[in-house]
């Protein structure tokens, strides 16, 4: 067989691969209406994807005469991915399967966020996932790793400002403890991904994952593709400035978004307002509970995150914008202002309300998508996905 061949031969399988992937159970006629390829061939590919237990026989389809077809599906077992959301206080990791389910998760809270800290406390969770895999045909097809920061092309932390990290090679300094694929993103665009890979969530094409923890980011899908920007930096929304001269941010500049919209900020005013310290996003959904007297500080907080929000819409004009990260956590106190807010603002530009919805998946949006990406690479590395 010639290299052309080779090579058309490989992505056919993994277009095969990629159908069965998207599309939870697919019959062979369906395959071979979707792909355009031939019978033979697609029964022959099949057929080497069900030998090396990629996919497999997931029983008959309904049918009202004739044979009923065979359908088939990925086979979820056939490998585990690890992905481990870096946040600035804390560390997640989670072991999924092969459709991004869940197996495993365990979370840590971290005060040191020096790089040495954080490392040695990796590698440590890293070796207690591996722990946890069950055993499969293709074990650990990958790690993901989320951090909220610059991440260039090549999976360089160019800048976390809130961890105060530059210039990272964090997967050549785990390269020593990991014997498979590791791949670095950004987390709020990890978190799009993630949104995006839910049924429910694929027909929106044009959609944003507004991250809000203690900084801000956005990730966006773009026409059902993750965008990256040129250089990889897209979705640095946090600090667009919505204050000339206002508030200093981390970053810093003055003004940005998440000087006045973030987590950090809003521990920030309570502790102000309140003469507090030590001030958490639990405290403060505590408080809620307890008395109104947050309630309009929570309004003018709320104010902060539509005007971003606005200016997300008028630039991307997203079908759907879901709001992720620690944030959710307030939900009930927060979703109702900045509907209000945004609708109010946008109605004598759009004739449709926009579609804004807090993440269901609480803060696993990110640490989803970030094994999503990483089992793309394992199951369709041609597909340059
Ligand atoms: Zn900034």
């Amino acid at each position: 067989m010639s290299w052309n061949q080779q090579t058309g031969k490989k992505f056919n399988k993994e277009i095969i691969l990629q159908q069965v992937f998207l599309n939870q159970t697919i019959s062979r006629n369906e395959l071979i209406e979707n792909t355009q390829l031939k019978k033979a061939t697609v029964a022959n590919l099949v057929n080497e994807l069900i030998e090396e237990q990629f996919i497999i026989e997931a029983g008959k389809e309904e049918s009202t005469g004739g044979r009923r077809p065979n359908l088939l599906k990925l086979n979820a077992q056939a490998g585990y991915a690890l992905s481990i959301d870096i946040g600035v206080n804390y560390l997640s990791g989670v072991i999924t399967n092969l459709n991004g389910e869940i197996i495993w998760k365990v979370k840590e809270f971290i005060l040191d966020t020096t790089l040495e800290k954080y490392l040695e406390k990796i590698i440590t969770l890293i070796h207690l996932l591996e722990q946890h895999v069950p055993p499969s045909p293709y074990h650990i097809v990958g790690l993901a790793i989320s951090v909220p920061g610059l991440i260039d092309t090549n999976g360089i932390i160019l800048k976390a400002s809130n961890l105060q990290w530059h210039d990272v090679d964090i997967r050549t300094l785990l390269q020593p403890y990991v014997t498979y694929p590791t791949i670095i993103s950004n987390e709020a665009n990890a978190g799009a991904f993630g949104e995006y890979s839910y049924t429910y969530n694929q027909q929106h094409q044009n959609l944003l994952f507004v991250s809000i923890g203690y900084g801000i980011g956005v990730g966006t899908m773009m026409n059902g593709e993750l965008f990256l920007g040129d250089q990889g930096f897209s979705g640095e929304s946090g600090h667009m400035i919505i204050q000339m001269d206002g508030k200093t941010c981390r970053c810093g500049r003055a003004g940005c978004w998440e000087a006045y919209a973030s987590e950090s900020a809003l521990v920030k005013e309570v502790e102000t307002e309140f003469t507090m310290e030590h001030v958490t996003i639990e405290d403060i959904l505590e408080m809620t509970y307890t008395d109104d007297k947050l309630t309009p500080l929570l309004t003018n907080f709320s104010k902060y995150i539509g005007i971003g929000l606005m200016n997300l819409i008028y630039t991307f004009n997203p079908s759907k914008i879901i709001i992720g990260n620690r944030i959710t956590l307030l939900q009930d106190q927060l979703e109702k202002p900045i509907r209000a807010y945004v609708n109010d603002k946008s109605s004598s530009f759009f004739k449709e309300d926009v579609n804004i919805e807090f993440s269901t998946l609480d803060d696993n949006a990110i640490l989803i998508g970030a094994a999503s990406l990483a089992i793309n690479q394992f199951l369709l590395p041609a597909l340059g996905q």
